[in-house]
């Protein structure tokens, strides 16, 4: 069998047979494959612990007759401590199952891959709220696919918008000024500063969002925004976004307009 090597991270694993796992894995060169870890799960196998969720490694593979490659060997590069922080993992798990559900298999793309990489270590990083990171992130694959938001002039008239709250349409693709939002019955409520913050994030300066403080308020808002326009142009839910809403122990609650 002809073997290659690429940087992986594990985005999805499901036990087989006896001791194996298969395994979901997004590649830097290979772009998203199917990989067979066998006798991952045998304690003493050297695959065991590198074929953990959100592990990023150096990987052997080889090509296997049908969809899925073998993982023959596997150096790691990152394990993500949050094994241990719910909030954290469940933050990790969005990131990964966005990442699945947006990308084809084998479609190579590196600006991606170091996405997720960065998505990943900012999930594990105690000085970083990982909720910010997944807004951000979700924000970047958004824009990424295409469906960048309108933030400076009315979705609907076209109007430049005032400096004063707004409401996100998903459906009219970004903000309504006052008097559009109020015919909106899905629009979300942004204040002043959640439009700066979704301004920022739109700029694609990664720096300034990591230096942003933000309050569990506004959190709440540009989540609740980015899993509408996912839900929306990904034609169905991300679950994860409820079991991070489940550990939070928030519902969206108050953060209708109407
Ligand atoms: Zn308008």
């Amino acid at each position: 069998m002809p073997t290659y090597t690429d940087e992986g991270i594990v985005l999805r694993r499901i036990d087989y047979g006896e001791s194996d796992r298969i395994l979901t894995v997004l590649t830097r060169e290979h772009g998203k494959i199917g990989v067979i870890a066998r006798g991952a799960r045998r304690p003493q196998s050297r695959l065991a612990a590198r074929t953990d969720l959100f592990v990023r490694s150096r990987m052997q593979l080889a090509k296997g007759r049908g969809e899925l490659d073998v993982l023959t060997q596997a150096e790691p590069l990152a394990a993500p401590a949050m094994a241990h922080d719910a909030r954290r993992a469940a933050c990790a798990a969005l990131c990964a199952e966005l990442t699945d559900r947006v990308l084809e298999n084998h479609h190579a793309d590196a600006e991606i891959y170091t996405l997720v990489a960065a998505a990943l270590r900012a999930c594990a990083d105690p000085a970083r709220d990982p909720r910010a990171a997944i807004v951000w992130f979700a924000r970047r694959m958004i824009d990424r696919l295409g469906y960048a938001p309108q933030l400076h002039e009315c979705a609907s008239c076209e109007r430049t918008l005032p400096a004063q709250p707004a409401g996100f349409s998903v459906t009219a693709g970004g903000l309504l000024c006052a008097g559009c939002a109020v015919h909106d019955p899905g629009a979300i409520e942004c204040s002043v500063r959640v439009i700066k913050v979704l301004r920022t994030a739109a700029s694609g300066d990664a720096d300034l969002w990591a230096r942003l403080r933000l309050d569990a308020a506004t959190l709440a808002v540009l989540e609740l925004i980015v899993e509408r326009e996912l839900e929306q142009h990904l034609d169905r839910r991300l679950r994860s976004f409820d079991v991070l809403r489940a550990i939070e122990g928030s519902g969206e609650v108050g953060l209708q307009l109407h």
